[in-house]
């Protein structure tokens, strides 16, 4: 919160004229309002025409201003709020830029993105409806007050009293149970979407079992669930702001209870009844958004507190630091490398150590989370770690990691292709690149028979597994980079199928240095050594021939 009202500070000129505009405009409608009950008691007394002049000019004035307030006041506010909401869109990207691969890295990430991105929307209502309602109604009380004292204390009070419940009490009262019914949609249109979102990536597997149908009805009836949820919180919202709207109207009655008694004590002439009556009531206009305001307070706050949560963590990895001066030579060593992921007790990696002479191959083998692509994760520089790792003789962490990564060459499980053509989906590598160049490389990884102009279709749909992963070598390919990763590039494939990617590969891979991970233990003849991980830590490093004899005794198995 306080970070919000921070950046909300940068444009205090805004929000002060915000707020000047907005009292203003409630004052003129007051001010229209009393003027025109004074204008129309007076003229019942049938008094000199010229005695009312003013009070017809005055009549004429508010009409007119509020008009004209009214419009300059949204136009402000709403000025405020877009510059707010740049302002914080910049904060969050310049915050969240260094963090992506590590938000990368976790679970969900999209989803934790796409939450983030919507939190930082939802705070459009931080200033517009939760805190500049208040610093309006403020004002008017304080002005309306003031006026009202003139004619007697009481009227203050009563106008005090009432704005004191709408403001504070109505809201506490309803405000539990509100953020409960916010907590409870929220979740509840978490489920819808999960569900929906397995219904459509799950459509296949669903139709096929016949579980479509149930899942459907499921569907539905989380969907109902939410309607009635949103009903019940329409109601509330119903409720405070016809609660507030009875109060101003309650108010008004008492004042004009009070301005009678007043009247017929002597000490309120009659023509000024209608007058302060009107007052009080009119100056509820700026409490209704009051009804409001808690909610979107509220909901800043929970917003707030998820975003810096995440932006105020310190980056894993900080970005841009670094020499950029990358070494000649392309060894790599590790030195008793060891890692722990944030929030994990045990190590994924335990003083693994090994060393890469330039040009040379490794393979990684080892069961599923032995931590091999924790490896590359290091060498990418999402996470850091402790022991040595040398690159060229230097070490990693001297570097900055954004130069570090133009060195590599990456294919893993999580690459990604994307919905438009091949071209495009190469030219992510190099995106200068000559159209011969494209085609030379296509050639090389044998997809030459696919135009460049192809629709590849979601995340690369429309190309067989084989040629996805083409796809991606030819990637490899084109940004040249001196060091391959490969993280299971075969995943997914046939053995066949497999056999000829990976051949394709060594054919193509020439002096590149090279780490190779798989958990399948074929294909691994050209590797100059492979070392094998089993929880954490190098088992053994040996060459082809010894871990042949070790691990391929039945039949290349
Ligand atoms: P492999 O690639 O051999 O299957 P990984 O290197 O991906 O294994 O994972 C090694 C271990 O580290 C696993 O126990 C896994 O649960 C854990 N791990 C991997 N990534 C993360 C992460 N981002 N946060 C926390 N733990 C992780
Ligand atoms: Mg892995």
């Amino acid at each position: 919160m306080k970070q919000l009202f921070k950046i909300l500070q940068n444009d205090l000129r805004g929000v002060l004229l915000a707020v000047f505009l907005g009292t203003l405009t409630v004052v003129s409608s007051v001010g229209l309002f009393a003027t025109s009950a004074y204008l129309i008691s007076k003229a019942a007394l049938k008094p000199w025409a010229y005695t009312l002049t003013l009070t017809i000019v005055g009549v004429r004035f508010f009409g007119l201003s509020r008009a004209v307030f009214r419009y300059l006041e949204r136009y402000f506010s709403h000025k405020t709020t877009f510059n707010f909401l740049a302002e914080i869109r910049k904060f969050f990207y310049e915050k969240v830029e260094p963090k992506a691969p590590a938000i990368f890295q976790k679970a969900r990430s999209t989803d934790l993105l796409s939450r983030m991105v919507a939190d930082v929307e939802s705070l459009q209502n931080f200033f517009l409806r939760a805190v500049y309602p208040y610093l309006v109604i403020l004002w008017v009380l304080i002005l309306a007050g003031i006026f009202l004292w003139r004619f007697s204390f009481w009227f203050s009070l009563l106008l005090f009293s009432g704005f004191i419940i709408a403001t504070i009490f109505l809201p506490a009262f309803l405000g539990k149970k509100r953020l409960e019914f916010t907590q409870k949609l929220r979740t509840e249109r978490a489920f819808l979407a999960d569900g929906i979102g397995e219904l459509i990536l799950g459509y296949i597997d669903l139709k096929t079992n016949n579980s479509l149908e149930e899942k459907v009805l499921g569907v539905q009836k989380l969907s109902q669930k939410l309607i009635a949820l949103r009903k019940m919180a329409a109601n509330l919202t119903a409720f405070s702001e016809s609660t507030v709207f009875f109060l101003s109207h309650f108010s008004g009655f008492l004042a004009l209870l009070l301005a009678v008694y007043l009247s017929s004590q002597g000490k309120l002439s009659g023509v000024l009844i209608a007058l302060v009556v009107l007052v009080v009531q009119t100056s509820f206009e700026a409490v209704l958004p009051a009804a409001a305001a808690r909610q979107y307070w509220e909901e800043s706050k929970e917003s707030a507190r998820r975003i810096f949560s995440i932006l105020n963590e310190p980056p894993q990895v900080i970005e841009g630091a670094g020499r950029t001066d990358l070494p000649g030579d392309f060894s790599l060593e590790f030195k008793k490398v060891t890692l722990i992921y944030p929030g994990n007790v045990e190590p994924s990696l335990k003083e693994v150590s090994f060393f890469l002479k330039e040009g040379q191959k490794i393979a990684v083998v080892g069961p599923s989370g032995s931590g091999k692509s924790s490896i590359l994760k290091l060498l990418l520089r999402f996470y850091d770690y402790k022991g040595e790792i040398f690159l060229g003789g230097e070490e990693l962490k001297t570097f900055s990691p954004e130069a570090v990564r133009t060195l590599f060459g990456v294919v893993s499980q999580e690459s990604f292709i994307f919905n438009s053509t091949l071209e495009e989906n190469l030219r992510i590598a190099k995106p200068e690149a000559q159209e011969e160049e494209l085609l030379a490389v296509l050639e090389k990884v044998r997809l030459s028979h696919l135009k460049l102009s192809f629709e590849v279709g979601e995340r690369g749909e429309r190309l067989s597994g084989g040629e996805r992963q083409r796809l991606l070598i030819a990637r490899l390919l084109l940004k040249n980079a001196p060091i391959w990763l490969l993280d299971e590039p075969t995943t997914g494939l046939d053995s066949i199928t497999e056999k000829e990617i990976l051949d394709n590969i060594w054919e193509v891979a020439g002096d590149k240095t090279l780490v190779y991970i798989t958990h399948r233990l074929r294909g691994l003849e050209k590797m100059d050594e492979i070392l094998v991980m089993d929880r954490g830590e190098i088992k053994e490093k040996l060459s082809f021939v010894e871990f042949k004899k070790r691990y391929l005794n039945h039949d290349g198995v």
